[in-house]
């Protein structure tokens, strides 16, 4: 399975540049979709799953034109949308029996099997029995997958899943997403860096519209290897350490803050080295990035 996307532009009425000439091929395995709302991620996953036109550009998924031949895409998709409406008073296993009606399976014995075998892959044959209205939101991200693997499909698109989802429901999510992820290609979209690092063999970074980066996690992380450098600090000494580096990320811990920063030699003022992680990465682009977009060059050897 090969999704091969050239040239991608979509621009809303209004002005907003949603996607900017995005090229990108994604192969079998799980593909992580990175970047911060309003980057372009829901546009492209639309325009992917038929729902959208873009302005121009082409997609392939294995010879077939994804813009063209939407009823054979169709057919090979399967799409988890950001937001989904259920109805609560139907039970996990009527709802699932009733879409695999709507895609054409007209055997009742094919059905039952069918919605067993993906309540099981959703870990929710326990719960099939239970109305709707009544799951949890992990369990209802669970069934968006169940009912998005209907008709066993070839390409599973799945935008933003565990925003909202706590720790372990999370944990729960990838685990079934990278088993489906064996066989065939997922994508999975999202601001979420560890969603990308715990699951996705490969990505990509949006931001504005703009494909930044494109490559295997490990080794985006590695070009990084030696130039990561963490301190903790109190907060009034963070202007001053701005002014004099090149700030990856901070965050509050413990009443003080955690300091990364990128630096190519010893940057001295106490840092210490740091495994780079793929958040360096990630923060890194998209502000060297806004940072060239302004006119400024903060970032030698590139990610
Ligand atoms: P993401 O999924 O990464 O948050 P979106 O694709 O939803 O990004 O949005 C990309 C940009 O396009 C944002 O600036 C958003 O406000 C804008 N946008 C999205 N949908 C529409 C729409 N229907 N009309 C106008 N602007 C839109």
């Amino acid at each position: 399975m090969e999704l091969t996307i050239e040239h991608l532009s979509k621009t809303y009425p209004g002005g907003v540049q949603a996607l900017q000439d995005v090229s990108l091929t994604v192969r079998s395995g799980m593909f992580g979709l990175l970047g911060p709302n309003g980057a372009g991620k829901s546009t492209l996953m639309r325009i992917i799953a038929t729902l959208q036109e873009p302005d121009s550009g082409t997609i392939m998924l294995n010879g077939l034109d994804v813009l063209k031949e939407k009823h054979a895409v169709r057919k090979l998709l399967g799409y988890l949308p950001q937001e989904f409406g259920l109805d609560p008073k139907v039970t996990a296993e009527d709802l699932l029996d009733h879409l695999a009606v709507l895609k054409g399976i007209a055997s009742r014995n094919r059905r039952r099997e069918h919605v067993d075998h993906l309540l099981a892959k959703a870990n929710l044959t326990a719960h099939r029995k239970k109305r709707l209205g009544v799951y949890s939101g992990g369990m209802k991200q669970r069934f968006g997958i169940a009912q998005a693997l209907l008709g066993d499909p070839r390409l599973l698109i799945v935008d933003e899943p565990t925003a909202g989802l706590d720790p372990e429901e999370r944990i729960r999510f990838h685990n079934i997403l990278s088993e489906i992820g064996e066989n065939i290609v997922v994508i999975l979209s999202t601001h979420i860096v560890a969603d990308v690092s715990d699951v996705c063999r490969n990505m990509a970074i949006i931001h504005k519209g703009q494909l930044l980066l494109n490559r295997n996690p490990l080794d985006a992380i590695q070009t990084m290897a030696g130039n990561v450098w963490r301190r903790i600090v109190d907060r009034q000494a963070m202007p001053l350490l701005e002014n004099r580096h090149i700030v990856i990320s901070s965050r509050l811990f413990g009443g003080r803050i955690k300091v990364r920063i990128y630096c190519e030699s010893d940057p001295g003022d106490g840092f210490q080295p740091a495994e780079p992680d793929l958040e360096d990465v990630y923060f890194m682009t998209i502000r060297h990035h806004d940072a060239e977009f302004a006119g400024r060059h903060v970032f030698a050897s590139g990610g």
